[in-house]
């Protein structure tokens, strides 16, 4: 393999002369800002004191308090990430440094996340789909010969979603070791898996992109923040492009203040496992149901006799799941997500009189 970063960044993210804030301009301490034209005066919120801030200012645009706390509690440095406007202003962001439109291509593997396939299409880009084997488990003969010189980026999800399975991570390797390009493991449901993060490979492997987010397990996903982990080098030029001030204020408080109770974060993934087995064994014993696929993340793949009917029985009812009868390999499946126990009951007990 030979790993070249200068090479895959597109010309015109080389050429770019990025943003800089008014506030990027400037360290240190101030007192008087007179530079970013914001409302001296205040906002109207500030009187309400449901908060200590005010938001008449611009946020910090690399947010280093909050990444160093996420560094903390991740075994890893401030710089080596960036935060996204939740996952999907990552990957957005991915595309736009290192695909040139028309003419690059990435690798997805379908029945997988659907948002890489919206932002290759928004980007211009071809998203080469190589479906996971029957066993949800990377195809790596066609992975290796889908590649070409003009395959900028691979994406793997684990634990993928819709599947929930993790990935074998032997073949996460065996594209890590021969891929020139860069590999993305969104590790959006790592917290419920019984498998290891990539994390800690990020130092053995350069062309290594780690996405998490605050969405699923810290119960954050109304504040918008995602994670990118990956070498210093790939996260400056991450940096260059991004909008300057694409983590809110509020957001980067309530994370801190949220990072400051990872114990009661620890006890909502043990009780959504909890919940989780308690479903699957439940739903097993329909009739109706003909597979429960094994999973390491909060939701179900259930295959179900008349998934659709069942599903806009349900919709009747008020419970909304996702309907993935559609979707590759994922014929006659419903993707449950694991409620409160009582929200579980609600939906076993509808589904037993089906
Ligand atoms: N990756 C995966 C695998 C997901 O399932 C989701 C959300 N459903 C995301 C990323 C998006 O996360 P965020 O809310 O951080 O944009």
């Amino acid at each position: 393999m030979h790993f070249d970063l200068n090479n895959l960044i597109r010309q015109n993210i080389k050429d770019l002369q990025p943003y800089s804030s008014a506030r990027s301009e400037f360290s240190g301490e101030a007192r008087v800002f007179l530079d970013a034209n914001e409302n001296s005066f205040g906002s109207p919120i500030k009187n309400l004191s449901i908060t200590e801030t005010d938001y008449n200012r611009y946020p910090d645009p690399l947010q280093w308090d909050l990444k160093k706390k996420i560094a903390t509690i991740k075994n890893t440095d401030a710089e080596k990430m960036l935060l996204g406007n939740g996952s999907d202003e990552c990957i957005d962001l991915l595309f736009r440094a290192f695909c040139n439109p028309q003419k690059d291509n990435v690798i997805i593997c379908p029945p997988t996340y659907g948002m890489y396939k919206v932002y290759a299409n928004i980007n211009d880009v071809e998203a080469k789909e190589v479906n996971l084997l029957l066993n949800f488990q990377l195809d790596i003969k066609s992975l290796e010969a889908s590649i070409d010189e003009n395959t900028k980026m691979i994406f793997l999800c684990s634990p993928n979603n819709p599947t929930g399975n993790s990935l074998d991570r032997e073949d996460i390797e065996i594209i890590l070791n021969n891929f020139d390009g860069i590999v993305v493991i969104d590790e959006a449901y790592i917290n419920y898996s019984r498998h290891r993060s990539f994390l800690k490979e990020l130092n053995e492997y350069p062309n290594l992109v780690v996405m998490q987010t605050f969405s699923k397990a810290w119960g954050l996903a109304a504040l918008r923040l995602g994670v990118v982990f990956a070498s210093a080098e790939i996260i400056e030029v991450l940096n260059k492009i991004k909008p300057p001030y694409n983590i809110n204020q509020a957001t980067q408080e309530l994370a801190m203040l949220a990072l400051d109770h990872l114990q009661q974060v620890n006890e909502m993934i043990k009780t959504t496992i909890r919940e989780r087995e308690f479903l699957e064994n439940k739903l097993k014993q329909l009739s109706i149901v003909e597979k429960v696929y094994p999973s390491d993340t909060n939701f179900l793949l259930v295959k179900i006799k008349e998934a659709t009917s069942v599903y806009n029985l349900l919709k009747t009812k008020g419970i909304i799941v996702r309907n993935r009868s559609n979707v590759v390999l994922c014929d006659d499946c419903l993707r449950i997500t694991v409620g409160t126990k009582e929200e579980n009951d609600v939906l076993i007990q509808i589904l037993q009189n089906f």
